[in-house]
């Protein structure tokens, strides 16, 4: 089988986990405060603040940007649950704006018409290792007095006009296992913006600045030293992994057939963080049943977008709501292998089962 992720746990990762366990420092210590670093300057950000997840730090990042019950936040209906959870978190509310059918991601164009007197921030999420087109989004964003929360939780390196996504608003990121680097579960929030980053750190420890004296209500969003360790040696690779997942990406992008690559727009760096088609003609489900008959695996990243999702609907009366591109798009996209694991066999498979089926079914 041809899985469509494998994490690249090496000795490396493993040696760090073993040093950690030996120095008797396990919980958040000095890995979290090096990972944080090095993390900003992947980044080019001036502050990192490590927490347990991408969605903790969605979460923390939106309360630090003082966002509540009351007040909208404009986001893409065409991702991961976590990017509209986490506003539900904080007591806000979700605004779905329409995807760009190109990039998948949201289509400035369709911002403006969205926003209202309670509008606070704007969610971009650089879906798939692709950006947002930040440009006009920051342009608005300024226009309106919005803050910008970057979901970079599959993204980590990927450029926008020479800069790192992360590194436009406030970016929070996710270290799950299948993300283009992992520390098993983790996140990472990032900022050049020093208010954010101290409220970030008091979010993340109970909202205690001088120990046991809570001045708010915090959480406990601690990293550990544990997976620090392991994120720090991955950090070091993701250049390296990226780039496999670009000769990847090229190689598919060149070879197959019948089905839409994925569009780099000029001045882009994707770090295909998934290799995603569209596949015509109400073909997308029978191709998938295809590959998984002949050993390859693939995933449809979303099959329902956030606001058709059961309790969006029934409990949060966001039925009404349409997005004709997002609910396109959920019926024709596929993700294909493209991990930095994968042999050029595996490759040369995946482009010849998935071209024997499209020119069959043509
Ligand atoms: C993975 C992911 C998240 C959440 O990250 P976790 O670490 O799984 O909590 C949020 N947004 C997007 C777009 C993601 O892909």
């Amino acid at each position: 089988m041809i899985y469509m992720a494998k994490p690249q746990i090496g000795d490396d990762e493993k040696k760090a986990v073993m040093e950690v366990l030996d120095s008797g420092i396990i919980a958040q210590g000095p890995r979290v405060k090096a990972f944080e670093d090095d993390f900003a300057v992947m980044c080019g950000t001036r502050h990192a603040i490590a927490t347990t997840s991408g969605t903790t730090a969605l979460h923390v990042a939106l309360l630090a940007h003082g966002i509540g019950a009351g007040d909208e936040v404009i986001t893409s209906a065409f991702t991961f649950i976590a990017s509209a959870n986490s506003i539900l978190f904080v007591g806000a509310k979700p605004v779905f704006v329409d995807i760009d059918p190109r990039t998948f991601n949201l289509d400035p164009a369709k911002i403006e018409a969205a926003i209202t007197p309670k509008t606070k921030a704007i969610l971009p999420v650089h879906l798939y290792g692709l950006a947002c087109d930040m440009d006009p989004i920051l342009k608005i964003a300024e226009k309106h007095g919005l803050a910008v929360i970057e979901d970079a939780c599959q993204s980590h390196g990927a450029e926008y006009k020479g800069k790192k996504v992360g590194s436009f608003g406030t970016g929070t990121f996710s270290l799950y296992p299948t993300k283009n680097i992992t520390s098993a579960e983790g996140g990472m929030i990032t900022t050049n913006d020093p208010v954010i980053d101290e409220k970030c750190r008091v979010i993340r420890q109970h909202g205690m600045r001088k120990r046991y004296y809570h001045d708010e209500l915090g959480y406990n969003f601690r990293m550990t030293d544990i997976h620090a360790a392991i994120g720090l040696a991955q950090l070091k690779k993701l250049e390296k992994f990226n780039a496999q997942r670009q000769t990847n990406a090229k190689f598919l992008s060149e070879h197959l057939k019948g089905v839409t690559v994925p569009h780099v727009p000029e001045g882009q760096t994707h770090v295909f963080h998934q290799y995603t088609v569209r596949v015509p003609g109400g073909k997308r489900d029978a191709l998938r049943t295809w590959l998984n008959d002949h050993g390859i695996g693939s995933e449809v990243y979303y099959p329902v977008p956030i606001h058709k999702q059961s309790f969006y609907v029934s409990d949060l009366g966001y039925g009404d709501v349409s997005l004709p591109e997002t609910e396109f798009a959920t019926t024709e996209v596929l993700s294909l292998p493209v991990h930095p694991a994968l042999s050029s066999a595996d490759l040369e498979t995946i482009v010849s089962t998935v071209n024997e089926f499209m020119e069959k079914n043509a």
